[in-house]
């Protein structure tokens, strides 16, 4: 019965009553308690998701109207805000507080009838790419405890990998939804930049951040997409454009079969794993072989794309975290420093760590007044070409693939001296949010070292359908088989 293959046959389940929303919580809390060695969560809501569950059995069994994600157990990245809980985006400098409101996705999961079983362990305000960045410690992935889970969304990745959760909620600026999914084997997905609303999830970048989801299926993130995308009064990025019932959507098959297009240079990169080229390789002859028209692009900005993304992300980042200063919340040091810059340096300096200091000096120096015009206005420029060739490339394809990570999870400790190693490897996944087009990481492959690896897949902005379409058909025909 549990782990649950998706949320309709768990429906389905509850239908026939072969099963109750409390047994499910009650495996998944269980789970949790097995498993507390990956540190994948950092709060757990027991007594309230119980209660919950028991609350939802009770109108299910009353003949409420049942919502689309009813008793469906979720966990949320420790970015996402939930009312009266916890969250710190795994920072000293947030430890204790507890959130004020709920994010909007937050509140539309809710609304729903989904139950938050707890809060996931990320990277400090989602820096990093391996989920070492933590003032909770590292993430295990389950797979090989010696072993990073990726990041930054590590923990949700691993709440789903090992089955601690159905679905947990990350979030995504420059691949911490798709390379931790990649990492675990599982599916992640980061919608185009507007898609959901960003009220609630502690800023990053601001016009990189989205919310995205990750799962064992594409139906699964297809539903929950469903739910939680759509206008918001309270972020006035977010798309009025109307939501469609994904996950009825992926079922039918496109009118015509979809041009997938992929970048020669992503897999000639000298940084990539042969045997991940390899397979990429093998796999588009293979889609070839099954009547797809494949087309080999050319992209001259590839070397770009990581420089460009860390000058504007770690401008926007300075901006950002400018408001943890201590004052009205926030790490304050004792004994409280008299002068007010001591003050402000004392807090920041210890509630801060190692990697989001260094993301703010360097964001504050690419801004700063002499190196402005060399840096932050050459990366805006970077990034409006980026822009242009995107717009290009979904003239002439439907979708655009490309590997998640040069290589598969790597040991925890491996990379952490080497900050500027660990920023390069984020190669292949910056691209869509440098763009904003939508994305997902499907778990197609596995590695001779046992480990798996995914395929990205990218589509034009706001054709969420389409991607998640042809995900769907691809996990269906092509996962789970040896590569
Ligand atoms: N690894 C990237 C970084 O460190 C992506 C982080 C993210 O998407 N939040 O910035």
């Amino acid at each position: 019965m549990f782990p649950t293959t998706t949320i309709a046959s768990y429906h389905e389940q509850l239908k026939q009553e072969q099963t109750s929303c409390e047994a499910a919580v009650l495996f998944y809390l269980n789970r949790i308690k097995q498993n507390t060695h990956l540190n994948a969560l950092v709060h757990v809501f027991e007594e309230e998701a119980v209660q919950q569950a028991k609350d939802l059995d009770a109108q299910r069994k009353a003949g409420a109207l049942l919502g689309a994600l009813h008793g469906v157990v979720f966990t949320i990245k420790d970015v996402i805000t939930y009312k009266a809980h916890p969250v710190s985006a795994a920072s000293n400098m947030l430890k204790g507080f507890k959130s004020l409101y709920h994010a909007t996705a937050v509140e539309k999961l809710l609304d729903a009838g989904a139950i938050i079983i707890g809060t996931n362990n990320c990277d400090e305000y989602a820096m990093g790419s391996s989920n070492e960045n933590s003032a909770y410690g590292p993430v295990k992935n389950f797979l090989d405890i010696e072993r990073v889970p990726g990041g930054s969304s590590g923990g949700s990745a691993v709440a789903v990998q090992a089955n601690l959760c159905m679905i947990s909620l990350g979030s995504d600026t420059g691949g911490s939804v798709r390379q931790p999914a990649d990492f675990c084997g599982v599916v992640g997905m980061k919608p185009t930049y507007g898609r959901i609303s960003r009220h609630g999830l502690i800023a990053y970048g601001s016009s990189f951040d989205q919310i995205g989801v990750l799962a064992h299926s594409v139906d699964d993130v297809a539903s929950v997409l469903s739910v939680i995308a759509g206008a918001d009064d309270f972020d006035s990025t977010v798309s009025s454009l109307p939501v469609p019932d994904y996950s009825d959507e992926i079922k039918q098959s496109s009118t015509k079969k979809p041009i997938a297009g992929y970048f020669k240079e992503t897999l000639l990169h000298e940084g990539l794993d042969e045997e991940i080229k390899q397979t990429h390789l093998y796999f588009l002859e293979q889609l070839k072989k099954d009547g797809y028209e494949i087309k080999e692009l050319s992209f001259d900005l590839l070397d770009y794309i990581v420089p460009t993304y860390y000058i504007l992300t770690t401008a926007e980042a300075s901006s950002n975290l400018s408001r943890y200063d201590g004052v009205r919340y926030g790490h304050q040091s004792t004994p409280i420093k008299e002068d007010l810059t001591e003050f402000y340096s004392a807090n920041r300096s210890e509630g801060f760590g190692k990697e989001v200091q260094r993301r703010i000096m360097l964001g504050t120096f690419v801004l700063s007044a002499g190196y402005f015009d060399a840096y932050f206005t050459k990366a805006q420029q970077v990034r409006k070409k980026l822009y242009e060739q995107s717009q290009l490339v979904f003239k002439e394809v439907d979708v655009l693939l490309m590997p998640v990570s040069p290589a598969t999870a790597f040991k925890i400790g491996e990379k952490s001296n080497d900050p500027v190693e660990m920023y390069l490897a984020d190669i292949y996944t910056v691209f869509a949010n440098l763009v904003g087009i939508p994305a997902i990481s499907i778990p197609l492959f596995q590695h001779s070292n046992g480990l798996p690896f995914g395929l990205q897949m990218m589509a034009k902005h706001f054709d969420e359908v389409s991607l998640l379409r042809l995900a769907h058909e691809w996990m269906q025909q092509y996962g789970h088989k040896e590569q």
